[in-house]
């Protein structure tokens, strides 16, 4: 590990949980879930209250997850009409566009309240009703929230896709579902750039059922083409449905949402998650992992196309009657300080996005940063990535000026919420490591080969989890056989998380990478990230992936992909340079056996780095490079083969 040598910030004061609270919550929570959540449970409200909390088994010839079972609720009535008593004209949801000219909005609980409701009843008089399934492909617009929200409100079930992908891979998303509705808008402006929306509705919708109907919000008031009897205006309905809609009432465990997966290691998989225990851990994972207090402003940078932005943009906050800021944009534009120009402008308190856009942005001046008031912030957050404890430093440093703690959150699509994180109050912190267990949370570490859970403090291995939380996924849709397959059955008895994790003599657990992707050089196992911090860590690296390719002696050798800084040039003098950098830091088994300049690194459209594609170009092997449908930028993966370092 590179060697720590950040000032920490000092825990928060007056947090909801500080560090007897999370040890004595943490011990309930495991010797007795079901009193705790029981408890927990009644952070929302139930329109029948349910009397069992929790059926589920990791037993692979008799998986189920359940809580809070016999309980009926509406998700968008928690998350609007229970706040209207005491906040109706507190904002609900601020909204940033792409354009800083562009003026924000400031959505009140009692607006979030009629425009739920008539985007349901557009969606009703669609035909949309209880159980079907409606495709959302929206800017990150609010109307991306009203959706979402009215889809609730109808007990109908949303599958959100990010905006940026492809008519391809949106209908592949489509027919999976059997959507009844896709809603769109005509176009989508994002960092100054238009994406034509509607357009790649109509392409996909070309390989849909004739049944498909489109709904399309108007957002730039461009030209689109337009199929009579297929497409809707939504402004058309709109105008003649009333702004109240019943809510209905739905089972806890009746599906809230679909949702696929990055398609990091693979084909995206359809998480299906929850009403019940999905919201509940939304909500209470929101409060106390961000310590929420009324009043705040949050941000999470994430789209609303990931379980990010679900979790934390719109269910999480919103039950919790918080302030939510949603942007349309991207970092950096116009230009690389608009992430701090936003929090200056809305005062934000907690501010959340993950480790690729802080390198990204590391990688710039800091003046960026430095010339915009940041003293509203008090908390600052990570997910998607392990973050390099040199892109920590930064965060901490120069946004965090040394006195935000920063929440390192460790969770999938799947978990519906974090898992592993510290919480502000209570984690004194490491930079790099995503801490502690969450209630109810119990990782394992188990040896890969035979399967055996590891008792000791300090272990290496696959990262497992051996009971049930409220929010994990349900099943994978259409496909329960896959939900057992890919999560139950590789190790007997747990969730198979897919990662890597190093638990160290405290008992802080650090993400290595994803099982898939560790190296063994001569016999060492090594992850990913270890490698990939100490190249960070040198001053003329901003960021660097790593992967194992066949090596005659070795078994493995070391591949690394080097994105330098703005203004550095790669030279044979800086190869050997950060080869010994790395023996430096690490040891003489991780020095890189091959180090090739990247000016671009292949990443899904969330911004993850894609290592299988880069292993397959390490590998020579240029055919066969898989599922390449959420890749961000094709190109990048072209100019790598060119210039594939020739060892
Ligand atoms: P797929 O499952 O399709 O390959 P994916 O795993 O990238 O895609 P997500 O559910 O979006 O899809 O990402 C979850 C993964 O992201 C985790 O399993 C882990 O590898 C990584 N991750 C998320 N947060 C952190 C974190 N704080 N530290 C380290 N790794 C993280
Ligand atoms: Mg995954």
């Amino acid at each position: 590990m590179p060697k720590d040598t950040t000032n920490h910030p000092d825990l928060l004061a007056g947090a909801h949980v500080d560090a007897a609270a999370y040890d004595r919550m943490y011990a309930e929570s495991i010797e007795n879930p079901e009193a705790f959540w029981a408890e927990h449970g009644k952070r929302i409200d139930w329109i029948k209250p349910f009397t069992k909390v929790k059926d589920t088994s990791f037993a692979h010839d008799d998986v189920h997850v359940r809580w809070f079972e016999d309980g009926t609720l509406n998700v968008a009535e928690n998350c609007i009409d229970r706040h209207l008593a005491t906040k109706a004209d507190q904002t609900a949801i601020i909204f940033e566009p792409d354009s800083p000219e562009e003026e924000a909005q400031h959505i009140t609980y009692k607006q979030l309240h009629e425009e739920v409701g008539r985007f349901a009843n557009v969606l009703k008089e669609l035909g949309v009703q209880k159980g079907d399934r409606v495709v959302l492909y929206l800017p990150m617009i609010p109307e991306a929230a009203y959706a979402m929200l009215a889809c609730a409100r109808l007990g109908a079930i949303h599958s959100v896709v990010f905006a940026g992908f492809s008519p391809d891979a949106l209908a592949s998303r489509v027919n999976d579902s059997q959507a009844k509705v896709v809603v769109t808008s005509d176009g989508a402006p994002r960092g100054g750039r238009i994406t034509e929306l509607k357009d790649n509705v109509n392409k996909a919708l070309l390989h849909c059922d004739d049944h498909v109907k489109c709904l399309v919000v108007k957002r730039t008031g461009q030209q689109v083409a337009w199929v009579a009897d297929r497409d809707v205006w939504y402004d058309d309905i709109a105008a003649n449905v009333s702004t109240f809609c019943h809510a209905a009432e739905v089972g806890a465990e009746d599906p809230l949402f679909i949702l696929y997966t990055s398609g990091s290691t693979g084909k995206p998989k359809g998480v299906v998650h929850s009403s019940g225990g999905y919201l509940a851990y939304a909500a209470m994972t929101h409060q106390y992992t961000f310590d929420y207090h009324d009043g705040d402003v949050f941000w999470c940078t994430a789209d609303v196309g990931w379980v990010t932005g679900h979790s934390y943009i719109v269910y999480g906050p919103l039950a919790n009657g918080a302030t939510t800021l949603m942007f349309e944009g991207v970092p950096t534009y116009p230009d690389a300080g608009r992430f701090w120009a936003v929090c200056e402008k809305h005062k934000v308190t907690q501010f959340y996005t993950a480790p690729t856009a802080i390198r990204l942005l590391m990688g710039q001046s800091d003046e960026f940063v430095t010339k915009y008031d940041l003293s509203s912030l008090k908390l600052l957050g990570s997910v998607g990535e392990p973050i390099n404890p040199e892109a920590w430093n930064w965060y901490n440093e120069v946004v965090g000026k040394g006195k935000c703690p920063i929440v390192d959150t460790w969770w999938q699509t799947e978990t519906g919420g974090h898992l592993i994180t510290p919480l502000p109050g209570a984690t004194a912190l490491k930079p790099g490591s995503a801490t502690k267990p969450f209630f109810g949370v119990q990782p394992v570490l188990l040896d890969a080969t035979s399967g055996e859970e590891i008792h000791e403090t300090e272990a290496e291995g696959v990262l497992c989890m051996k009971d049930s939380w409220p929010g994990q996924m349900r099943t994978l849709w259409g496909d329960p056989d896959r939900f057992v397959q890919a999560y139950f059955s590789d190790y007997k008895g747990y969730y198979f998380t897919g990662d890597g994790c190093r638990r160290d003599a405290d008992g802080y657990y650090w993400i290595t990478g994803r099982v898939d992707d560790v190296i063994n050089v001569s016999g060492h196992r090594m992850g990913t990230a270890e490698v990939e911090s100490a190249l960070v860590a040198h001053d003329a690296v901003s960021e660097a992936a790593v992967v194992g390719y066949p090596h005659e002696l070795k078994g493995q050798g070391i591949y690394c992909y080097v994105t330098l800084m703005s203004d550095e040039t790669p030279s044979d003098e800086l190869v050997k340079e950060l080869q010994t950098w790395v023996r430096k830091e690490i040891g003489p088994i991780a020095k890189p056996d091959v180090i090739q300049f990247a000016p671009g690194l292949p990443k899904t459209r969330s911004g993850k780095i894609m290592r299988r594609i880069l292993r397959k170009i390490a590998e020579n092997d240029f055919g066969s490079l898989g599922d390449t449908s959420t890749l961000a930028d094709p190109s990048v993966v072209d100019d790598l083969i060119a210039n594939r370092a020739n060892k």
